[in-house]
């Protein structure tokens, strides 16, 4: 027998646990489907987990680390009775309220958990390069970050990858911090908007070393260059940077909603009327998987407290 909730979160970064907060102390008993780590870049707790220092999260003076974050957080959604199952959803059904949700065999007849209200706050992923020890330098040099890891680049010499939009702002943001900014892109020529090109090309901070792959990331316990090789000649080379910046897209965690919930262009989620609400009733998204704009930690743990709000109401008028 699928067990029955009245709100059921699927995931567990600070949407997912925002959400979770505000649902327990409403006494809604929420359980959170927080994930399981696969990777040093896949784990419960979401992006924050790949982050060491986080200084722009509002009430912490002097800064906090990304894990550690997410600890408080957990803890304080369990304080008020919400519970947190390590395990992955493997298949969702939207067809109708109680929504089902399959973890393990998605094949199975019956859901794992049936649940009134559903939140789905699974986040995002940045794309990473896929080259040895980019992951595991992560948070130790390598970031997808600018905003949130610039600052701890003072004064040096950092690498940007990337030709979109995205490379392109990180690294103008980063020539506040830093002595040099080098973007490496794998072609000669830019996939970043006009407005953008310009303003990097006028940046004397910024130098652009174009045909060029990253082929490695350097450093034992920090990054202390990368490997980069020329697609036209195939040569080989060092560059001496102690940061990398990791900027070739973003893409949202909605392979479970496919066909279930209205989706982007993107796959972002679609969200209505500024609030968390989906296009199927009692399905509310927050975070990551419905924002590719501000895509912060304080703006996703906003959105959850949004979501957990809807989902409350929702059940209210539903006679719950
Ligand atoms: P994007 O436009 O898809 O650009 C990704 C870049 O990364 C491309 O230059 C691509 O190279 C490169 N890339 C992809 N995979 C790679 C790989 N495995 N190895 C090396 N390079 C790789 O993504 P984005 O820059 O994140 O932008 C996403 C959307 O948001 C765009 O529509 C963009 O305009 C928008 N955006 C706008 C702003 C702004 O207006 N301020 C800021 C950020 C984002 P190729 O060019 O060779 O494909």
């Amino acid at each position: 027998m699928p067990e029955r909730r009245k709100v059921l979160i699927v995931g567990s970064g600070p949407a997912g646990l925002t959400a979770a907060i505000y649902s327990a102390r409403a006494q809604l008993e929420p359980l959170v489907i927080e994930g399981e780590p696969s990777s040093n870049s896949d784990q419960p707790g979401g992006q924050l987990m790949l982050t060491t220092e986080v200084e722009n999260y509002p009430g912490f003076v002097e800064g906090i680390m990304g894990p550690e974050l997410m600890a408080i957080m957990r803890a304080q959604a369990v304080r008020f009775g919400a519970e947190l199952r390590t395990a992955k959803v493997s298949r969702l059904d939207l067809s109708a309220s109680p929504f089902g949700a399959w973890v393990g065999d998605p094949e199975a007849d019956e859901p794992t958990v049936l649940a009134d209200a559903l939140i789905i706050a699974t986040g995002a992923r940045s794309l990473m390069l896929g080259c040895p020890n980019e992951d595991r330098l992560l948070g130790y040099g390598v970031s997808t970050c600018a905003t949130c890891d610039g600052f701890f680049f003072r004064e040096q010499h950092i690498a940007v990858a990337g030709g979109g939009d995205s490379a392109l702002e990180e690294a103008l943001f980063l020539t506040r911090f830093a002595s040099k900014v080098t973007v490496i892109h794998r072609r000669d020529a830019l996939r970043a908007s006009k407005i953008m090109q310009d303003r990097a090309f006028a940046n004397p901070k910024i130098e652009f070393l174009w045909n060029s792959v990253i082929t490695d990331v350097l450093g034992d316990t920090k990054v202390a260059g990368l490997t980069v090789e020329d697609t036209v000649t195939g040569a080989s080379s060092e560059l001496g940077v102690t940061g990398l910046f990791v900027a070739i897209g973003h893409e949202p965690n909605s392979a479970l909603l496919k066909g279930q919930v209205e989706l982007e262009d993107n796959g972002y989620v679609k969200t209505f009327d500024r609030s968390s609400r989906t296009n199927v009733d009692g399905v509310f998204a927050c975070g990551d998987v419905q924002d590719h704009f501000y895509r912060q930690a304080v703006t996703s743990a906003g959105s959850g407290c949004m979501a957990a709000i809807d989902a409350e109401h929702w059940l209210e008028e539903h006679g719950q």
